[in-house]
């Protein structure tokens, strides 16, 4: 029997990937979760989207997980004065920075950020688009901040600005951030990202609000600020998920330390138990070749050996030429890195928790490895979390995540490893072993007389977590004797 690829994909739809075919095409090649960007398009779109990507997932029968990426605060330069629309910096000219999006000049550059007097100090570097422009504050005055270019370049619109030496006061959320909470919420969006996190509080307030509206909607947590690696063991405690954001964190820390941060990231999801996705410039050259470079591929690959729960396209599957050929190319990469080391060695990564339920993931994961003939983990899970548990121990064997609840099977979509199959509600033991020998054996995930290792948690009303572990000769339910 062919394994299942057990690092999940992420895609970032855009102008080159909203069409239907091309999110079919996208889904065939082997997208788990789509991303919508909010920081571009428009609400109506991003909704349109969401529901195309429902519709045509349903047609081919697979859960993918809706992600919606929320802008937050990133600041920006306002617009340009000069007609061309453009203004050139030279190194070591002289400007002002003010903290208001006014129109920039050859002689200011204008911030929205209010409190930029306030937050940033004298000898502190403020980086516009994405560190190709790069300034260094030499005093600090009462409307603007007098700034040396020490790195110069053409300045055009509303670009983003970096403030990675400064401890700044930005709200978690904007208004905005606020409006697509609501609209995604009532929606039915399977997941919230948040940009530009600061703190445990920052992804607190975005999960409060989620649980204001009704919903428990798993908030991920964006590392891409220097504050956000300074305080990221308190981060990943409150978030439901970590994404390792690379182009912004790039841009905040210098090139060498992102590989350590990234894994230090994932062993900081991989210690909360929740998931982890490695996103940005993993295929980039694909954006405009049909061929990944050398060091792309190797990069995609170590995610995968450093336990990513997911590696995601950002401008290749958006905005690129080859959308439906970055997927394929990471559904190929992934699976010959899996195929190479199939068996992962999570020792490094274990959780320091006394709870029982880990240990008795722990357990799966031991019986499963221990016999041949063992085909797999069937777990039964209400709200995901066995699922994501086991996933998490990291068995060399398929887990097959069996919930009653549409919306959890296609949160199940980004568990590494993590097969989800949506199955009537039961509640007792026997009738679960039954939907293991009807369901799974007709879809032939398991054939009569193999072993699989039961999970769940019982009674399966109660709030109690992942406490049962059944050996199962599939098979031998009444009524399949
Ligand atoms: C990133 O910065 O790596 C990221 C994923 O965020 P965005 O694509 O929103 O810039």
């Amino acid at each position: 029997m062919t394994r299942s690829r057990r690092t999940k994909i992420v895609c970032t739809l855009g102008p080159a990937s909203r069409a239907r075919e091309t999110i079919a095409a996208i889904i065939d090649a082997g997208m788990d979760v789509a991303r919508l960007n909010t920081s571009h398009g428009t609400p109506e779109e991003h909704l349109a989207l969401a529901s195309l990507v429902r519709e045509v997932a349903k047609e081919h029968q697979r859960h993918i997980g809706v992600l919606m990426d929320l802008g937050g605060p990133k600041l920006r330069t306002g617009d340009v004065a000069d007609e061309a629309g453009q203004i050139a910096l030279i190194g070591g000219q002289r400007i002002a920075l003010e903290p208001e999006r006014v129109e920039s000049t050859a002689g200011r550059i204008g911030v929205d950020y209010p409190r930029l007097c306030e937050d940033v100090g004298a000898g502190e570097r403020v980086l516009v688009d994405d560190g190709a422009i790069a300034l260094v504050v030499e005093s600090v005055e009462a409307d603007a901040l007098i700034c040396r270019v020490t790195h110069g370049g053409t300045l055009t619109a509303n670009r983003g600005v970096s403030l990675p030496d400064s401890k700044l006061t930005l709200p978690a959320l904007t208004d905005r951030d606020r409006h697509y909470i609501a609209l995604g919420v009532e929606s039915g969006i399977d997941f919230f990202a948040l940009s530009f996190v600061g703190s445990a509080a920052d992804v607190s307030e975005a999960k409060s609000i989620v649980g204001f509206l009704g919903a428990e909607t798993p908030v991920i947590a964006k590392i891409e600020r220097r504050q956000a690696i300074e305080h990221l063991d308190e981060i990943a405690m409150v978030s439901d998920g970590l994404m390792v954001a690379r182009g912004d964190l790039g841009v905040e820390l210098p090139p060498e330390s992102v590989p350590v941060q990234q894994r230090r990231i994932i062993a900081a999801a991989a210690e909360r138990l929740i998931p982890v996705i490695t996103a940005t410039q993993m295929l980039e050259s694909m954006t405009n070749s049909p061929r990944p470079t050398r060091a792309e591929s190797s990069d995609v690959a170590h995610a995968v050996w450093d336990l990513s729960d997911a590696v995601m396209l950002s401008g290749e599957t958006a905005a690129g030429r080859y959308p439906v050929e970055s997927v394929a190319m990471m559904d190929r990469i992934v699976r010959a890195a899996e195929e190479a080391e199939p068996v992962v060695e999570p020792a490094r990564l274990r959780p320091s928790t006394d709870n029982h339920a880990y240990v008795v993931a722990l357990a799966a994961r031991q019986i499963v490895e221990s016999d041949l003939n063992m085909r797999g983990v069937v777990c039964f899970t209400r709200s995901g979390y066995t699922a994501l548990l086991l996933s998490k121990v990291h068995p060399d064997a398929e887990i097959y995540g069996l919930s009653p609840t549409e919306g959890v099977c296609r949160q199940l979509a980004l568990a590494r490893g993590v097969t989800p199959i949506l199955v009537p509600f039961v509640e007792h033991s026997e009738e679960m072993l039954q939907i293991v020998d009807s369901t799974l054996s007709a879809d032939g995930m398991f054939e009569r007389g193999d072993e699989a290792v039961v999970v769940a948690s019982l009674p399966v009303r109660a709030a109690g977590r992942t406490n049962f572990l059944k050996l199962h000769r599939v098979g031998e339910t009444a009524g399949h004797a």
